[in-house]
């Protein structure tokens, strides 16, 4: 299939599941995740009105931000961030949703260009407290929340995660499902936070269920990764 058949397929999917879970489909936006994939392909979801895409690598991404810079795409950085790449994280990127480091936001904050408008970010969690993997551990995030909401070039807008892979329906809804209540509380707390950032190819419907407002699929719309 080509990335056009396959992302029609995934809006599709995504209005299907929307309507299963009584959903508005509006607030669900598609992040088509571009990484390791080719200019082309990317070019051909852009023909198919495709406006928001992640990206996990920095080089790569700003390769792509420059050849494309005529489409007006919302870039969105969705990967682990070292200090040297804050800078032109900060100039070229509308979204990071990656945030675990107080370091790293603080970078972010100071380099974020003047004639631009804050950064849209959101809190990485580590759903399971995995040891290999990124994000703050689910007890730590309302303070680490309090921090990043006193950042003025950052604009907190909810939560991220990745969670562990699980296959079962019901496994996979309980941890979208600890993600959005954690929302819900710092919402209580009169944050304001509008972004669930969770769901991937192989977890999509689960994802919408527990009410993702972002989902970040790749290779259901772009194949595997070269
Ligand atoms: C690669 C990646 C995705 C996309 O995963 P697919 O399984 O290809 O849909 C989503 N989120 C993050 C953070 C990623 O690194």
């Amino acid at each position: 299939m080509t990335v056009a058949q396959q992302l029609s397929e995934v809006r599709k999917k995504i209005s299907e599941y929307a309507a299963r879970y009584q959903r508005d489909p509006a607030g669900i936006t598609l992040l088509a995740v571009s990484k390791q994939q080719s200019l082309p392909a990317i070019q051909a979801a852009v023909a198919e009105g495709q406006c928001d895409f992640g990206e996990n690598y920095l080089q790569e991404a700003l390769n792509k931000i420059t050849v494309l810079s005529e489409a007006k795409l919302c870039w969105h950085f969705i990967g682990p961030i070292q200090s040297n790449k804050t800078r032109d994280i900060a100039a070229h990127f509308s979204w990071v949703h990656s945030i675990d480091r107080l370091k790293i936001a603080e970078r972010l904050n100071a380099q974020r260009p003047e004639h631009l408008t804050p950064l849209n970010v959101c809190i990485e969690v580590n759903l399971d407290n995995e040891r290999t993997k990124a994000g703050i551990a689910p007890a730590a995030v309302t303070d680490f929340a309090k921090i990043i909401r006193r950042l003025p070039r950052l604009k907190l807008r909810g939560l991220m995660a990745i969670p562990q892979v699980q296959n079962d329906f019901s496994g996979q809804r309980q941890a979208f499902a600890n993600l959005r209540m954690q929302l819900e509380s710092l919402n209580q707390l009169g944050m304001d936070l509008d972004t669930l950032s969770m769901g991937m190819s192989d977890d999509l419907e689960a994802a919408i269920a527990e009410g993702a407002t972002c989902v970040r699929i790749g290779k259901a719309i772009f194949g595997a990764r070269q």
